[in-house]
């Protein structure tokens, strides 16, 4: 260790900033904020610097007695012989002094900092690579949500409540744990503080019992993994059992936290691998065991996931839950493929809808489907393909209606056949697809030769 890391009070404190520019008001500015008094020293100073509340300014070249009373100094000018006179000076009168951008002459550096006051992360590369520092805090600034703030001040509150309720230290830390790691947490972080404190005082109350498990319905995007949001990772590295289906790419699967245990629950058209009733059971059995269940579904959960079936099975046993959306197959599949699903010049409105064939027919409202200056979106419509052509057609959509099937999009392996109303049936038999495939219909597929090769994972 090359320093030592440690955080100073300065509340109400002299602190001695020399310099008058851009670099010196930086470093004035994070003073003030931690509280300080800012005595500023220069034979210039910018009046957005002297005229804060809290800076004290003297314009004058910096002397021995500009340390008087002083806590710490900061020299921010950019001549070296001054920095070195109060470099020099402050440690002959052992007073902590950095110089900005020069190690040499610090006998205290600035870390970089993350804010999520009151919880603060400093970090520092000891001045070897400030580069470095910045991605690591870049890194961290993804990873820790930016109402983090709200947790720590959500804990304070509670602090002696629980201290008092919860008497032996071991115990309350597994308390705080599974507070700030669960359920009460997550609802902090989306801002319902009060639905969190009644948890909160339910597991105050239950404290005696066993730990409650709960379950985290998320949407996992179409494929790519960089599809993910920041709250889907977190909860995939929480959870201790993982729930998901096939639609679910392995990369992704992969991501989830590595000793949690991982129970597939296929489902494809035909073959359901698990029943819906007995996943929302599965989902149950889990919960009541006190796991941490992640229910890991592909695209959105809330559109053609039967995520609602889901939680009303969770809702009627009391079982906490949190849904969290994905990006949808319509939305992720079609920017990657290059299609806009809305354009001004296209289509004003998109429709999705499920293609999905009950005993052999497809029950979808034609008329509605058929209308000019739309894009219609299927899901689920492989298998109905020559129907849905044939059938909207007949319900006055033109035959050469523009049509794109995309398979397996956002991955690796996405293929992109387009064709018309009445030529796209023949070309997808020839093409041999297979599931996962969303279909496109409308204007809007033309525009694919002009903006795939903006993307990624151009074909
Ligand atoms: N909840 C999911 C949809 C589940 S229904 C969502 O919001 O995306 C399953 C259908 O979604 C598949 O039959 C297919 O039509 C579509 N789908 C999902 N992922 C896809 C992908 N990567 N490429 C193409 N279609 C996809």
């Amino acid at each position: 260790m090359d320093f030592l890391p440690i955080f100073m009070n300065v509340k109400g404190r002299l602190c001695l900033v020399v310099g008058g520019g851009e670099v010196a008001k930086r470093k004035a500015g994070v003073l003030l904020e931690a509280g300080a008094k800012v005595r500023v020293v220069a034979p210039e100073i910018d009046s957005s610097l002297s005229e804060q509340a809290g800076v004290m300014s003297i314009v004058a070249c910096f002397d021995v007695q500009h340390l008087e009373g002083v806590m710490l100094v900061i020299a921010a000018t950019n001549d070296r012989s001054v920095n070195e006179q109060v470099s020099r000076l402050a440690h002959e009168c052992n007073i902590p002094v950095n110089v900005v951008d020069d190690p040499e002459l610090c006998s205290f550096i600035m870390p970089a900092i993350m804010d999520r006051s009151p919880l603060m992360v400093a970090f520092s590369s000891g001045g070897a690579s400030p580069v470095l520092t910045r991605m690591m805090r870049g890194k961290l600034e993804s990873l820790i949500p930016q109402n983090f703030s709200r947790l720590a001040a959500f804990a304070e509150r509670f602090r002696e409540q629980v201290k008092q309720r919860v008497t032996n230290p071991a115990k309350r830390r597994i308390f705080w744990e599974n507070a700030l790691d669960g359920v009460v947490a997550e609802k902090v972080l989306t801002g319902d503080e009060t639905s969190a404190e009644s948890m909160l005082q339910q597991m105050l109350a239950d404290e005696d019992n066993i730990v409650r498990g709960e379950v985290y319905l998320v949407g996992a995007g179409p494929g790519d993994p960089d599809l993910l949001t920041f709250r889907a990772l977190r909860l995939m590295q929480k959870a201790d059992v993982v729930v998901y289906d096939n639609l679910v790419s392995k990369p992704i699967v992969d991501m989830t936290r590595r000793d949690a245990e991982r129970i597939y629950v296929g489902k494809k058209r035909a073959d359901h691998t698990l029943r819906q009733e007995e996943i929302n059971a599965l989902l149950v059995r889990l919960a009541h065991e006190g796991k941490r269940v992640l229910r890991l579904k592909g695209g959105d959960p809330f559109i053609f996931g039967r995520g609602g079936e889901e939680i009303e099975t969770l809702a009627a046993e009391n079982i906490p839950f949190q849904v969290v959306p994905g990006i949808t197959a319509a939305s992720g599949v079609a920017s990657y493929a290059g299609i806009p699903l809305t354009h001004r010049d296209y289509a004003q409105s998109c429709m999705f809808v499920t293609g999905h064939l009950k005993d052999g027919t497809m029950n979808l409202d034609w008329d509605a489907l058929a209308r000019p200056r739309q894009t219609v979106v299927v899901y689920m419509g492989l298998q109905g393909l020559d129907t849905l052509c044939a059938k909207l057609i007949e319900h006055g959509m033109l035959d050469a209606t523009p049509i794109a099937i995309v398979q397996q999009g956002t991955t690796q392996n996405q293929r992109v056949v387009t064709g018309t109303l009445s030529t796209l049936p023949g070309i997808a038999a020839l093409e041999k697809l297979h599931a996962p495939t969303l279909i496109i219909i409308g204007g809007v597929v033309t525009l694919r030769e002009k903006l795939q090769w903006f993307h990624p994972h151009h074909d």
